[in-house]
């Protein structure tokens, strides 16, 4: 993947900031109305898909699809229409009711991109269990990506903790490696998918640990194991494990916005129907938006939405300024 090299002496039509599927839909959408369009990407281009084995839901694949190959087709469909990309974490974005011109600064650099309109496209984040040992064995036997380190669990036993839909699917995709998947969950009964549900529970590798958390993730120089506890009866017990892997939930990573979009209480964007944050010429799509469901079509669907607005925005400024 290139980088693009951009001018920051130039105003461009509208900057993305990540490139997941909401925001790759929004770059197709609004390139291909043939505005200037820089996405930011601080990873690598894809987001959660790209770190999801296979996608079954998204329509059109009537066998699914592996995650990366959906998001690199998405890239160059982009790309195609002109869409740019710049690898680099945006830091800060200021917005002032005097200017139309949003700055967005990359990497804590002084000089900031320029945009007439932004689109807000930057996930979530993974929760963290915050117990003892989780930062120490991250690497080590920690992890939160099944895709990305399942292999090394072949004929090993783990745990994965969380009862939801990833947590499930992830369960299951590490039922290729793993000997055994103990599924840790604090409720009695799990909130994922009935259809993940049902195979999970056909799956004689996986075997469920209801009611319970882990305490403590324990080792010598890579993982040994948890320490779990029965929530209901009190009951601890060391469950020998040489990985786990945390699916407990999404927390939204947005410190570069600061205070000056409305957020909900617990702190995702808020927009209206046509995907404009509380800050006019700014707009927010997929995970990152105050929402119920968060998958990739409706990523994407967002991602239109908010490219729709984002030009008509702009060819509304563009107007003003030239009458
Ligand atoms: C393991 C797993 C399995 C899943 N399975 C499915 C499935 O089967 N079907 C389905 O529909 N959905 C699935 N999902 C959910 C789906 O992947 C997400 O809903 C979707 O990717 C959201 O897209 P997004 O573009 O809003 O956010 P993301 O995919 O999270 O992309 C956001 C991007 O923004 C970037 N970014 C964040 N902050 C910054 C910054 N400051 N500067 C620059 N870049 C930044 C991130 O690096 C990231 O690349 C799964 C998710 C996971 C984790």
């Amino acid at each position: 993947m290139d980088q693009d090299s951009l001018s920051k002496e130039d105003v461009y039509d509208v900057i993305i900031i990540g490139g997941g599927p909401a925001g790759l839909t929004a770059g197709m959408y609004t390139a291909r109305a043939r505005l200037s369009t820089v996405l930011i990407e601080k990873l690598g281009i894809g987001g959660q898909a790209s770190i999801t084995d296979r996608i079954e839901n998204y329509p059109g694949f009537v066998e699914g699809i592996s995650g990366p190959e959906l998001v690199h087709t998405m890239e160059e469909q982009a790309r195609s229409f002109g869409m740019r990309i710049v690898f680099g974490e945006v830091t800060t974005i200021k917005c002032s009711e005097e200017s139309i011109i949003k700055k967005v600064f990359v990497n804590g650099e002084p000089e900031p991109y320029q945009c007439l309109s932004l689109v807000l496209a930057a996930g979530h984040e993974q929760r963290k269990l915050g117990v003892p040992g989780e930062k120490d064995y991250t690497g080590k036997g920690v992890s939160y990506c099944a895709t990305c380190d399942g292999a090394f669990f072949r004929d090993l036993p783990i745990a994965v903790v969380g009862g939801g839909d990833v947590a499930l699917e992830e369960a299951l995709f590490l039922t290729r490696f793993a000997k055994k998947i103990y599924v840790i969950h604090r409720r009695d009964r799990l909130r994922g998918t009935k259809i993940l549900q049902e195979r999970a529970f056909n799956n004689n590798k996986i075997e469920f640990i209801f009611d319970s958390i882990v305490d403590e993730i324990f080792g010598q120089m890579l993982v040994d194991g948890v320490k779990v506890r029965n929530l209901k009866t009190g009951e601890r017990k060391d469950l020998e494990v040489n990985g786990v892997f945390v699916f407990v939930g999404w927390i939204p990573g947005l410190s570069f916005l600061g205070s000056i979009i409305e957020r909900s209480e617990d702190g995702y964007i808020v927009v209206d129907k046509e995907m404009e944050t509380s800050r006019e010429g700014v707009f927010a799509c997929g995970d990152c938006r105050k929402k119920n469901l968060r998958q990739i079509v409706t990523a994407c669907g967002d991602g239109a939405t908010a490219a729709f607005s984002a030009q008509h925005y702009v060819e509304r400024m563009k107007g003003e300024e030239y009458v």
